[in-house]
């Protein structure tokens, strides 16, 4: 199968992360930012990179925008030129559109333009570390639905050397463990046997309302 494909427009300090960690993933890039600057930095680091105006239908059919698989518009500040490009790459025929978003407002106009999927990193990033701060194991977690989530937590000393069926996990709280990482390695769907180490990180699904009750009483 062909790599994937990327073009990201706009490499501010959103786009630029974006586009290097694609890279480290392995997957090919294409640059675009309207100042030159920022595109010297960056090219060094991807693929290609160009100077253009994302909102130049004419720019982005010479570089040949349509052949790619997902492009991502990570402008924010100027709302105008961040729906510009946005529809030109729906437009020009860009499989996925993905593009940030700094208002509901903002978001709610890609969507409507038909952009695949908004992103709000700034709003999901603070929603993100309130759930840290008030949780200290939690590492990371994913909303399934409203109601579900799968969370990343460290196996705190109390629970160190238990196992599964002696913390009852499953039948106690309703959350069951699909994967422990540990330094050795990561155990996929844990068994009742298998022992809890003290700062292996424990990735838990449930309900949110189990998984609470899980974090406060067992950790
Ligand atoms: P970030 O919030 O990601 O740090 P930023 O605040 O530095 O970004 P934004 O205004 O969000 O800047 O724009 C991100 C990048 O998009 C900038 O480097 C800017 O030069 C570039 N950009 C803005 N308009 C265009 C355009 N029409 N075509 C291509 N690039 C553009
Ligand atoms: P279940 O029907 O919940 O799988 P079980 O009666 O089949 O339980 P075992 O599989 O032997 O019993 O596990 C005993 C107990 O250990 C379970 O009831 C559960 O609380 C806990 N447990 C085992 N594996 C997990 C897991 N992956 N995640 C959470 N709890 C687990
Ligand atoms: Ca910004």
């Amino acid at each position: 199968m062909k790599t994937q494909q990327f073009v990201v427009i706009g490499l501010g300090r959103f786009g630029s992360s974006l586009a290097m960690e694609l890279m480290d993933l392995g997957y090919e890039v294409l640059g675009v930012d309207i100042n030159e600057e920022v595109v010297n930095d960056m090219s060094e680091h991807l693929t290609h990179a160009v100077v253009a105006d994302a909102t130049d239908e004419e720019v982005l059919k010479s570089l040949g925008i349509r052949n790619f698989d997902c492009g991502i518009v990570a402008i924010g500040d100027d709302i105008q030129m961040s729906i510009l490009a946005a529809i030109l790459l729906k437009e020009l025929g860009v499989q996925t559109v993905v593009a940030k978003a700094i208002s509901m407002l903002h978001g709610k106009a890609l969507s409507k333009l038909g952009v695949d999927r908004v992103i709000f990193p700034e709003r999901d990033m603070g929603i993100r570390v309130a759930h840290q701060l008030v949780t200290p194991n939690l590492l990371d977690y994913i909303e399934l639905s409203k109601d579900y989530s799968i969370v990343e937590m460290t196996v705190p000393q109390c629970l160190n050397g238990k196992t599964l069926s002696e913390v009852n996990t499953r039948a106690r709280y309703g959350c069951s463990i699909v994967a422990l990482h540990r330094t050795e390695g990561v155990i996929v769907a844990p068994t009742a046997m298998d022992q809890l180490h003290a700062g292996d990180i424990m990735v838990i699904i449930g309900s949110n309302s189990n998984i609470d009750r899980f974090e406060s009483e067992a950790v």
